[in-house]
C-alpha cells in the first residue's frame, strides 16, 4: 500500500511558493489552466510568472490559480498553508493555534484562522451515507469548567456529543441539544440504515426509546454494560466509539484547552475526517482539494459572538 509523504516530503515538493503554485494549478486544474470567471480554456501567461489571462474578447481577466480561493485573500505564503494543512492533517489529536503559531512563526490570528479555515474545509467533506451493519451509538459531555470523562456533577455545563460507527467503517460526531431519547432518535434515523445488522449502546435508558422513535426494531438492539466496556481488551470493543471519543477529549484537553460550544462542531467534524482517514494515503491531497474549492470563511464571521 502507498505511504502518505512525511514531513521531508511535503518540504521536498512544496519549499517554495512556485512549487505550492505548480501544485495547485495540477489540482485545481486537472483539464488545464480554466479561466474562473468565463470558465473559458483559452487563456496565456502574461508579464510575473504566476498569472494568466484570459484570451475570451469578452472576459480578459487576468487571474492567478488562487484566485477565488482561500489561498487568496490571506498574504499568508503558500509554503505555510501546505505546511498548516499537512501538520492538522498528521495530528492525531488535532493542533493548537498556539502550537501552529510557534510551529509556522506566524502571528496567533493567523494561526487561529489557519486552523478554522482548514477545519472548515474537512468537515464540507463530510460523507452523508448512512451507516450499515453493526454500528455502535454512544453519547459523551464535553467542555464547561471542568473538562473531564463522565462524572455527573456539572453535566449540564458541559456539550453533549453524540458519535455514530459502524464496525470497520466510518465514525461520526455530532453535537447535539441533549442526550435525550427523541434527540438520540434523529441522530440515529439519520444516519443508520434501516437494514443494520445490530446497534450497540450502553445502558443508557434513554436509548430503547431511541430505538422505538427512530423505527429500529427491539431484536437489532444490543446493551453492553460501561464497565465491561472499559476492562475488556483487545475484542472489538476496544476500536469503537468510546475509543474515538477518548480520543477527542485527549484532544480537547491537551491541544484545544478550551472550547466553545459555537466552535464545537468543527472540531468534531476536524476529528472524524481525521480518523475516517486514518488510513488514507492521500490525506494531504485530498484535504487540498478540498481547501481549494471551499468556501470562503470570513474572520468576522468567525469571531462573531455565539
Ligand atoms: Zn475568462
Amino acid at each position: 500500500m502507498k505511504e502518505a509523504i512525511d514531513l521531508c516530503e511535503l518540504v521536498d515538493r512544496y519549499g517554495d511558493d512556485q512549487k505550492c503554485r505548480n501544485y495547485l494549478e495540477h489540482i485545481r486544474w486537472k483539464g488545464g489552466v480554466t479561466c474562473p470567471k468565463c470558465n473559458g480554456k483559452r487563456v496565456s501567461s502574461i508579464l510575473k510568472r504566476d498569472q494568466y489571462n484570459c484570451d475570451n474578447e469578452s472576459c480578459r481577466y487576468q487571474f492567478s490559480v488562487t484566485a477565488g480561493t482561500i489561498f487568496h485573500d490571506t498574504h499568508l505564503p503558500l509554503t505555510k498553508w501546505f505546511l498548516a494543512t499537512f501538520l492538522i492533517c498528521q495530528s492525531r489529536k488535532g493542533m493548537s493555534a498556539n502550537q501552529l503559531k510557534r510551529m509556522l512563526r506566524i502571528n496567533y490570528r493567523t494561526a487561529w484562522y489557519l486552523c478554522h479555515r482548514i477545519r472548515h474545509a474537512m468537515a464540507e467533506a463530510q460523507p452523508q451515507d448512512k451507516l450499515d451493519g453493526t454500528v455502535e451509538v454512544d453519547e459523551t459531555y464535553v467542555g464547561g469548567k471542568k473538562i473531564g470523562w463522565g462524572v455527573y456533577a456539572g453535566k449540564k455545563a458541559k456539550e453533549v456529543v453524540v458519535g455514530i460507527r459502524q464496525c470497520g467503517g466510518d465514525l461520526r460526531f455530532f453535537h447535539a441539544e441533549d442526550a435525550k431519547s427523541g434527540t438520540l432518535a434523529k441522530y440515529i434515523a439519520e444516519n443508520v440504515s434501516g437494514d443494520v445488522d445490530v446497534l450497540v449502546t450502553d445502558e443508557f435508558a434513554a436509548y430503547p426509546w431511541a430505538m422505538k422513535k427512530a423505527g429500529v426494531s427491539p431484536e437489532k438492539h444490543k446493551t453492553i454494560e460501561h464497565k465491561e466496556r472499559v476492562y475488556v481488551r483487545g475484542d472489538i470493543h476496544t476500536n469503537t466509539v468510546e475509543s474515538a471519543f477518548s480520543l477527542l477529549k485527549r484532544g480537547i484537553m491537551g491541544t484545544w484547552h478550551r472550547i466553545s460550544a459555537k466552535h464545537l462542531p468543527a472540531y468534531l467534524d476536524e476529528m472524524t475526517w481525521r480518523f475516517n482517514n486514518r488510513k488514507n494515503p492521500y490525506l494531504f491531497r485530498d484535504t487540498m482539494l478540498k481547501l481549494i474549492a471551499s468556501n470562503n470563511l470570513e474572520y468576522k464571521e468567525l469571531t462573531k459572538a455565539a
